[in-house]
């Protein structure tokens, strides 16, 4: 038999190039098995309807045996969301495990109505308050109650008042936009901690950099409090540039890109929702964030997913 060798392929010269010189990327590092799995939250809004509410408890019930730190429902200027987040938050306390945190705002409302929400959250069994300004519903210039909280922190300081809240607040990484600076803003979260709150949980950004900057400005700043990271999985790309609009989170063009032609291709969106999410979390993680908050938008799917490949099991599972 002939053992000769057959001769190596001749590379072109632009492959030869790339392959000498090219870049080459490591994967992301493993989380280390032996650490817990990353502490995890989960926001909530009240939905409209009955048949959206079924949705919500769905999502609530497949989340809930990740055990959550705590779950939070937003909270809206009208009445009626109002009355949906109590009605919600409530529920929360007595059919689940979970621990709920209520979201309250400053919008259109004295310090006594404020004060009288969160004395009922407080008899619910509710224990963790998200502070916030809040916006103008239908949009335009915020201006301040005459008889109410101004900003969150003055809300903060008017909860502590009442009852020993746990405070969460909300955080910038791209900066609010109707700040006067990037300064002025972050001396604003410092006014909310000092006030109070032990935590802020940030508006949603889609670059790891811009966040971990930030957090390099709040430790600059002497701001010790956890700035846990607002993840925000996104499957409806238009949606998402709508929204990123109005609270200052930019979208970056590759985003656009990955979404580009499938439109009407739902189940090829959320396969790249899930992707860009969990390449997202990935990359904090393996900066050493350990605590995220993901902005669920009444879905389980994605979160449990992206949930899982951090790391996290269900309670029971362990
Ligand atoms: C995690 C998270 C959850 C949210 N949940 C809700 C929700 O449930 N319902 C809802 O309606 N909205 C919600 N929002 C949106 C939020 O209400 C808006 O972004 C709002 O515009 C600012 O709220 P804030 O609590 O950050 O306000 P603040 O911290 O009060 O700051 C608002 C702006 O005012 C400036 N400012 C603060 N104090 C002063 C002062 N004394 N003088 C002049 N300027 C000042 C700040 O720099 C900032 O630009 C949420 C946002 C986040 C990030």
């Amino acid at each position: 038999m002939n053992h000769t060798p057959s001769p190596a392929p001749s590379l072109a010269p632009a492959a030869l190039e790339r392959w000498l010189t090219g870049p080459r990327f490591a994967a992301l590092p493993a989380r280390d098995v032996s650490q817990p799995a990353p502490a995890l939250s989960f926001e909530f809004f009240p939905p409209r309807t009955e048949a959206l509410e079924q949705q919500l408890w769905t999502c609530i019930r497949r989340l809930e045996p990740l055990a959550p730190r705590f779950v939070s429902v937003t909270y809206g200027a009208g009445g009626s969301t109002q009355s949906r987040t109590h009605a919600i938050v409530s529920r929360i306390v007595q059919e689940t495990t979970l621990t709920p945190a209520a979201h309250l705002t400053c919008v259109n409302a004295s310090r006594d109505e404020i004060d009288a929400v969160a004395r009922a959250y407080w008899e619910a069994g509710v224990r963790h308050i998200v502070a916030l300004r809040g916006d103008v519903p239908g949009g335009g210039d915020y201006v301040p109650h005459p008889g109410g909280y101004a900003y969150a922190a003055d809300l903060v300081a008017g909860l502590k008042r009442i009852a020993d809240f746990e405070i969460s607040v909300a955080a910038y990484p791209e900066v609010h936009p109707t700040a006067l600076s990037p300064e002025a803003d972050l001396d604003n979260l410092k006014r909310k901690l000092d006030a109070g709150a032990t935590r802020a949980i940030t508006n949603y950004f889609f670059e790891a950099g811009t966040y971990l900057r930030f957090l390099d400005r709040c430790a600059a700043a002497g701001i010790t409090a956890p700035i846990v990271p607002g993840i925000m999985p996104v499957s409806n790309y238009a949606q998402a540039v709508r929204f990123s609009g109005m609270c200052g989170a930019s979208v970056p063009d590759w985003l656009g890109h990955l979404f580009e032609g499938l439109d009407e291709d739902h189940d090829t969106r959320r396969i790249v929702a899930a992707v860009v999410a969990a390449e997202q979390v990935r990359v904090l993680q393996a900066s050493g964030i350990d605590e995220f908050h993901f902005y669920t938008l009444n879905r389980s799917d994605l979160v449990y997913a992206i949930a899982h490949i951090l790391g996290v099991r269900p309670a029971t599972a362990a």
